[in-house]
This record gives C-alpha cells, structure tokens and sequence, in this order.
C-alpha cells in the first residue's frame, strides 16, 4: 500500500488538541478515510479498504447506496429540516413500516438522533409507566454513553458512574447491587440460575421497573447469551411484572442472519415490551428510535418535542435503505454468506493457537485472541490483528472486555467473493501477530 503519512500525522495532532482524549481512535499509524462505496472505502493516500466493521454497524447495506444517495439529495433539495411539531411525511412512513415490523402489537415509534438517546428514553418511558428507577442491566453490557445508559453499562471498559440516576443492578454472569440494595453487597449470583433472580427479586420488594438487554452484545464483543438463559429470564420477568427492553442498535435488520430482530431468537414469551434501534436503519445518518407498545410509549403526558428525532432527510434515507434490505433479501445474505464466513474462519482458527473461539450469528461474528499457549485474553493480539489487517486492506473492529475480541461486521450485501478474500487477509493478520506474541 502506499504510504504518506505525512498529513495524516497533521490532522492527528490537531485532532489530538481538541477532541477529548477517552475518544479513542483505531490505529497507531492515523487513518482518515474519505469515500465508499460498496462494501469497500478509500483513505486519503487512495488506499482501498475491504470493509469488515461498516462504521460500527452504521453501513447496513453498502457504502454509497445509489437509492440512500438520491434519497437524501431529494430530499435535502426539498427541505432539510421540519422538526416534530409539524407533520412530515417520511417520519410517519417510516413510522408505519417500523412498528408494522416491530413484532410489538399496537406499536408506536419515537425517533431519536442515536442509540443512546433511543436507550435513554426506554429508560424514560419504563420507569415513569412502572413509576420506579430500578433498572436490571446484563453484565458486559453497552447501551450508551448519557449519564443514564452509562449507569446501565455493565461493561469494564465503560464501568458504572456513581452518577447515574438509575438504580442497577446487574444479572447474568453475577448479581451487582448498587443503590438502596447495599445489602446485597458483592454477592455473585450465578449466571444461568433463574432460583437467584427469583431470589434477588424478592429482596428488591418488587420495585423493578424493567430489564434491558442485547439480544447478542456488541461492544461486549458479539457475544450471545447462553441457550435457554433470556427466555428463562423472561419467564420469570414475565410473572413480576417487569417490562423487558430488547436493545437491537447493533442486531436489528437481520444482520444475525435468522432472525429480524435479535429477541426472536428467544421468543417463547412474546415480544419485547420495548425495542430500541438506531445505527443500521439510517446508512449511516444519524437516527434511533423506540418501539413500545400505545400503553408505555403513551405514558409520558407532558407535551414534547424533538428538535432533530425524525428528521426528513434521515427519514426518507431509512425508507430507501429499508426498502433495498428487504427487495434484495439482504437477511437472507446475511445468514448465508456470514455462515460461510464463519466456516472458513474457524477453518483458519483451528491451525492457530491465537484464536479460543470464533462465535457469531449471520453477519456479526467475534473471534477471541489469546497470548498463544494459554488462555489468557489478549488485547495486545487484538491490536496487532487490526493493524496487520489494515496494512491488508481489510478494517474490522474490536471489543469484549478488556478489548480482546475481535468484531466482523460488514455491510450486509457481502458478496461471497468478498467473504473468501476478507477471510483470506484476516488469515494473514492472525498468523502475522502470532509470530509477534
Ligand atoms: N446500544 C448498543 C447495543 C450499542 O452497541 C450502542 C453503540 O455502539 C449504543 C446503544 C449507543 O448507540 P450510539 O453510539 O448511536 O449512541
């Protein structure tokens, strides 16, 4: 590849100067990238990238969707901007077409600007329907970063802020009481033992507004609960009365491949109370939403507003972008070309001692790194991977705690050609930061 590093190392100390330093960048050597199309993109030097991370799930279909592209332009030539106070009728199409997808029955769609923003009000709307902040997250969980959703993250590298207005408490993988529920200090529960939630439920006198999960976390590395466990949790949530908040900002729109929507894949009791989304559905454009059903959503009586939720131009890029996911069966692809993804890479991982496991579903697959010999996690490895990868021409992303994971996501209208050649470099990364380890 060729190599100027020159401006890029400018424009990395000017952004070094004034953004803050928690937001962090991929890459020693700086990237800055200027177009796409497909499901590759072009840095400023004119290098071609395989994109295997679409700009953290943003990039649902491809890069430069010709109908997003004419979408959007129309659009914006029209009007950019209306706000909520006046009808729009993108927002309500795309309304309609969401909440009749939704699963829920009698839905009704808030959009938002991000996925933190469709969190926080989930949040919002179950504990004002359910008149309490207590609030049950997942371990290794990611829902945002507002001063509620950060309350809710049960991940390391995002821990907790004493802060937040919410009262957690974590399930799955242990118990974690903060709040009024000091007594039940350090106590781990086990992950899978619905008796403990049971348990943990009667301690907290039935005040538990909600639970919020991801249907296969993703900044927790692409990582799916065990079998059986949500729709256990479920059952039991189900009979206290507390609503279940399914956050599909990273699995919604098929990418897992079987299913729409991630909650389908535990689904014995229903679906979700609330459902979250963001990411995906805009291309790209900043968008999120809630879909509840009129009873929770309409539980809020104060008149609102949202100044940019539900913009045209965001609209009519959901609409276009919507409308190619389904004509060209981009689920479909998803499952089939991510299963054929994730054969030939635990093809390549079965001849490396780097790799403790590649998991995934359709097009949202994580492989584990380890330091070669052991089974110690390895965000060194990690960080090797992804630079060698990029002197590859592929990009892919990372995660899990302790940022050991690797995370494949590309664009859901992967070719298999693409999948052979991406599966091909990632190869020659592994075995390049082995041989470093
Ligand atoms: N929820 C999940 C599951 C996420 O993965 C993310 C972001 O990665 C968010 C919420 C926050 O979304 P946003 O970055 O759009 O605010």
């Amino acid at each position: 590849m060729t190599h100027v590093p020159h401006e890029a190392a400018h424009l990395h100390a000017r952004h070094q100067a004034v953004l803050p330093s928690w937001l962090s960048l991929y890459y020693e050597r700086p990237l800055e990238l200027t177009h796409g199309e497909g499901r590759h993109v072009w840095d400023a030097e004119g290098n071609r990238y395989l994109d295997f991370f679409g700009g953290i799930l943003t990039t649902m279909t491809a890069h430069a969707l010709p109908e997003v592209t004419k979408a959007v332009s129309e659009q914006a030539g029209r009007i950019l901007h209306t706000s909520t106070l006046y009808l729009s009728r993108p927002m309500v199409e795309l309304a309609e077409r969401i909440a009749a997808l939704s699963g829920i029955p009698d839905a009704r769609v808030f959009f938002t600007t991000s996925g933190t923003e469709a969190n926080d009000t989930a949040l919002l709307l179950a504990t004002t329907h359910r008149r309490s902040n207590q609030i049950l997250a997942m371990r290794n969980s990611y829902h945002g970063r507002s001063f509620s959703t950060v309350g809710i993250t049960g991940n390391q590298s995002w821990s907790p802020t004493s802060l937040s207005p919410l009262q957690t408490l974590y399930v799955h993988g242990g118990v974690r009481s903060r709040g009024p529920y000091a007594e039940l200090g350090d106590r781990e529960f086990i992950a899978a033992c619905v008796a403990d939630l049971e348990d943990m439920l009667q301690q907290t006198a039935g005040g538990v507004a909600a639970l919020i999960a991801e249907p296969v976390q993703g900044v927790g590395g692409f990582t799916a609960p065990p079998d059986g466990l949500y729709a256990a949790f479920r059952e039991v949530l189900a009979r206290h009365d507390i609503l279940w908040i399914s956050d599909e900002v990273q699995t919604g729109w098929g990418r897992t491949g079987d299913h729409f929507w991630g909650w389908q894949a535990h689904a014995e009791n229903g679906p979700p109370d609330l459902l979250t989304f963001a990411k995906g559905i805009g291309n790209g454009m900043s968008v999120g939403g809630v879909v509840a059903r009129a009873e929770v959503m309409n539980s809020l009586t104060a008149n609102s507003i949202s100044t940019f939720g539900g913009s045209p131009v965001t609209m009519a890029a959901g609409l276009a972008n919507l409308n190619h996911l389904l004509e060209h069966d981009l689920q479909g692809n998803a499952r089939r070309v991510g299963g054929l993804l994730i054969e030939r890479l635990r093809a390549v991982a079965a001849g490396l001692d780097i790799v403790r496991e590649v998991r995934g579903r359709g097009l949202m697959i994580g492989l584990e790194l380890v330091r070669p010999g052991t089974d110690e996690p390895s965000p060194e490895a990690a960080s090797l991977v992804l630079e060698a990868a990029r002197e590859r021409g592929l990009l892919i992303g990372k995660g899990g705690q302790g940022g050991a994971s690797l995370r494949i996501a590309p664009p859901m209208s992967l070719t298999v050609a693409e999948a052979e050649e991406g599966a091909g470099l990632l190869a020659e990364a592994l075995r390049t930061a082995q041989a470093v380890l």
